[in-house]
């Protein structure tokens, strides 16, 4: 069998902390990414400028916002539904669309934390036990309908977090086919599950069969010809509010100091478990899925300062799963030595 390759590979970031937006994206190049969600509950007021910068360095921006996660509606209330049609309507109207957005991507109530119905209804207290996939799909769905009718060129991602999910995750092969599921929280309550780096995984655990399994379940959710992303979020984040993404002077050299001895601890673990890390690659990559994207979670992780050895590591492993872990370290290495010269300077 022919051996099968990861897509896209990128970052996913709340930006408010993101400190000088030329260079986050200036190394994602340098590292071969080609793909940035960038979420805000209001597009940034230099989001022209990120775009266009973007565009050059041929990384395509997946505008991330919300539609409705975290506020108070009704999953099963097909009213509450409309009002947010129209609320997402109009925001890609005056924000994304004056953009020339290609892609967009969307969180909705109730998938991080589980249901929380403002109706205090009886479906959404079900749900909160056994999960939202069947409500999600309800909900969304005419939103999502809504949005390809009035752009039928963007293309819309579900970022759905497997936390308020659980077994019923099995519900989203119902949703539309063209709107690629990017999982995010893995793996959540489905303890079976251990993905490395997905979130918060211990890395004494050793990858289980069961993991696999899983991957190639969630790779072909809708079939063979399945569009799917990945989240990996065990990398140093912090949320930074979603105020506008501007440049700012920060003390990077001092704040770099501070998150030294954290990466450091990242890339030893990234190091020492890198034959699972690409077992679950691998699966990825070999599974029949039409498209497959791997997005790293970086934010206030001073990626903007410095390439740092365990981002680096990961996204040779993704280039490429099908080295073994030496070659791969060996060429994360390589990538950086100029880079180690320059900063040393
Ligand atoms: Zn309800």
């Amino acid at each position: 069998m022919a051996k099968g390759k990861i897509d896209h590979i990128g970052m996913w970031t709340w930006g408010g902390r993101v400190f000088n937006w030329k260079k986050y994206l200036d190394n994602m190049k340098a590292v071969g990414m080609d793909s940035v969600v960038l979420w805000h509950y209001n597009a940034p007021a230099n989001a022209q400028e990120i775009a266009a910068y973007a565009d050059n360095l041929g990384i395509e921006v997946i505008w991330g916002f919300n539609w409705s996660w975290n506020s108070p509606i009704c999953l099963d209330s097909a009213e509450d539904a409309a009002k947010w049609r129209d609320i997402v309507l109009e925001i890609i109207e005056t924000q994304y669309a004056p953009l020339n957005a290609s892609a967009i991507c969307f969180q909705t109530g109730g998938t991080e934390f589980g249901g929380s119905c403002r109706l205090d209804c009886e479906p959404c207290k079900q749900a909160a036990e056994t999960g939202v996939g069947p409500l999600f799909v309800k909900f969304v769905t005419p939103i999502i309908n809504a949005v390809q009718e009035a752009y039928p060129y963007l293309r819309i991602f579900a970022n759905v977090h497997m936390g308020g999910m659980k077994e019923s995750y099995q519900a989203l092969s119902q949703l539309d086919r063209s709107v690629p599921i990017m999982w995010e929280d893995l793996p959540g309550p489905l303890k079976h599950i251990e993905i490395p780096f997905a979130y918060d995984w211990e890395p004494e655990n050793k990858l289980q069969p069961s993991t696999i399994d899983m991957v190639e379940r969630l790779c072909q959710l809708r079939g063979p010809d399945d569009e799917v992303a990945f989240i990996l979020k065990g990398f140093p984040c912090h949320w930074g509010g979603d105020d506008p993404m501007l440049l700012e002077d920060f003390d990077l050299k001092a704040l770099d100091a501070v998150y030294h001895d954290k990466w450091g601890e990242i890339a030893a673990h990234c190091e020492e478990h890198l034959g699972d890390v690409l077992k679950v690659f691998r699966t990825i990559a070999d599974s029949p899925a039409k498209t497959k994207t791997v997005l790293l979670l970086v934010e206030h992780g001073l990626w903007e300062y410095r390439k740092y050895y365990a981002a680096v590591l990961i996204t040779e492993a993704l280039t490429n799963p099908h080295r073994e872990p030496q070659q791969i370290i060996e060429a994360a290495k390589d990538r950086l030595k100029e880079d180690l010269l320059a900063i040393e300077k």
